[in-house]
């Protein structure tokens, strides 16, 4: 196999999309499958609508998802620079190669005139290719309409009589494309701008890119890049076009179906590991019934071979569940310090924490991970524990607190807690059995009551454990406010 070098050439015109982080995760780990190199390359010729802000996100998403890229922006590399608006010599340079070969030719045509050109063709009911006006201008026609003032663009001159072209792709086969009504296309408009497909052909070439990758959509477009590489005599790359991302209801994957934006996901607390898993699974699979993949596993086992043909269906149900199982999975000082700015966006906490802090959060952490399905769910589960007083709301729990048995339960139980020197899950464990003794009730009797009395809820993670997190004093003083508001 030839070296393997592969690039993601996102444009940066909005928000970037789950379908595109897709394509730079099948192209990173193709790289790194094969020893090969990762491009990024930023497809900017769309003036009007690429930015700067949108080319920073997708850099920032790349790096979060944990894709680093071994030519491109801001690392650079032998054939850059990477950004197509930089490199506005290089195709006007190529366009005048075809000039010259004849392969191409100045179009002096304005938008309205093709746009009235485009009209009339439709009105007779013929396909609306270029119609070839330009195509035969003399050296005078085209002084006399420069001297017009007219500004030309340049345009490919497609062979005539072109057949059928196939595209033989690595994941969908040889597909044949019927061209005989490819009209003439601009490469170069008159501002110097090159179009798509003539940029992406020279930086491909000249980036010596092995294997395009990329999605679907852009299947259509590869004839006109495959007669680009004809007249310019250069060997095309491989193709392996990835399916489209469907909703569940097989509909082309939209907001309906959820988030498209990777930043959206970031915001609300999915890990760049469920993300990167997930996105795999958009298309590639192992083959056997293992679904949880590293980047680490994912990169032994990456081929093109087995991304399918068939469209991808995006689950948001097993994001969630993926989401879940790394966020119990992962060790828990990186869950903690993923959790501390969603905390303290919710205003629970201050950052920097000291260390005693940290260790205490940790263990509010371990003990409410299983509920998330995504880091932005904590604000829903740590109140009792950031909070200085508890609401009891639920009516069970409120219920729990009138039983007859439990004034002496709580009486005891908080003399107990003051007076142990410290309030471990495992003293804690050994107080609770103590108080109920002292009260003559045990098991649920002491554990549903005294747990609507310190969280509000008859339900919820070991009793013991949000003792030890609550400390001594707080658990005392709400069992007092629950006999208290009792009495
Ligand atoms: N710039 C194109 C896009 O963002 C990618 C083109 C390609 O991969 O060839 O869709």
């Amino acid at each position: 196999m030839q070296p393997v070098r592969v690039r993601f050439a996102p444009s940066p015109t909005g928000p970037f999309h789950i379908g595109g982080a897709r394509s730079a995760l099948f192209n990173w780990l193709f790289a790194r499958r094969y020893g090969g190199v990762f491009i990024l390359r930023i497809e900017d010729t769309d003036l009007e609508r690429s930015s700067r802000e949108s080319e920073e996100n997708i850099l920032a998403a790349l790096r979060w998802l944990g894709l680093d890229w071994d030519e491109g922006v801001e690392v650079g590399g032998p054939n850059g620079p990477y950004r197509q608006t930089e490199r506005l010599e290089l195709y006007q340079r190529y366009a005048e190669q075809l000039l010259s070969q004849k392969d191409a030719y100045r179009c002096y045509c304005t938008e309205e005139e093709l746009a009235a050109e485009r009209e009339a063709l439709l009105a007779e009911g013929a396909l609306s290719g270029y119609s070839g006006r330009c195509r035969n201008l003399s050296p005078e026609d085209c002084a006399r309409l420069e001297a017009e003032g007219r500004k030309p663009a340049i345009r490919f001159r497609v062979p005539d009589n072109q057949g059928t072209i196939v595209v033989r792709d690595l994941v969908r086969g040889e597909v044949s494309f019927d061209c005989s009504d490819i009209g003439d296309f601009i490469i170069l408009k008159s501002d110097g701008i090159p179009t798509y497909n003539f940029a992406v052909v020279v930086d491909d070439h000249c980036m010596s890119v092995s294997h395009v990758i990329r999605a679907e959509e852009h299947l259509p477009n590869t004839p006109r890049k495959i007669l680009l590489y004809n007249a310019l005599g250069w060997e095309t790359p491989q193709f392996a076009h990835v399916s489209l991302i469907l909703g569940k209801d097989r509909s082309k994957m939209s907001k309906r179906h959820g988030a498209t934006a990777i930043e959206q996901y970031q915001e609300k607390g999915y890990l760049p590991e469920a993300m990167v898993n997930f996105l795999a699974l958009l298309g590639w699979s192992a083959g056997g019934e293992e679904e949880i993949f590293s980047l680490e596993e994912l990169t032994r086992q990456f081929s093109l071979e087995r991304v399918s043909k068939s469209p991808a269906v995006f689950d948001l149900d097993k994001l969630n569940w993926l989401n879940g199982h790394y966020i119990r999975q992962s060790p828990i000082e990186y869950i903690t310090d993923l959790s501390i700015p969603f905390l303290e966006k919710a205003g629970y906490l201050k950052t920097p924490l000291t260390p005693e802090r940290y260790e205490w959060l940790k263990e509010v952490i371990a003990l409410v991970r299983k509920y998330l399905v995504c880091l932005d769910d904590l604000k829903d589960h740590v109140g009792i524990y950031f909070n200085e007083e508890v609401e009891v709301l639920e009516e069970e729990a409120r219920e729990a607190l009138t039983a007859p048995h439990v004034p002496a339960l709580f009486e005891a139980l908080a003399r107990l807690v003051l007076d142990c020197p410290a309030l471990s899950a495992e003293a804690a464990k050994g107080l609770l059995k103590a108080a109920g003794k002292e009260a003559g009730v045990k098991g649920k009797q002491i554990f549903i009551p005294v747990r609507a009395a310190l969280t509000g809820s008859i339900e919820g993670p070991d009793l013991d454990r949000i003792m030890a997190i609550l400390g001594k004093e707080r658990v005392a003083r709400r069992l007092a406010a629950a006999l208290d508001r009792g009495l």
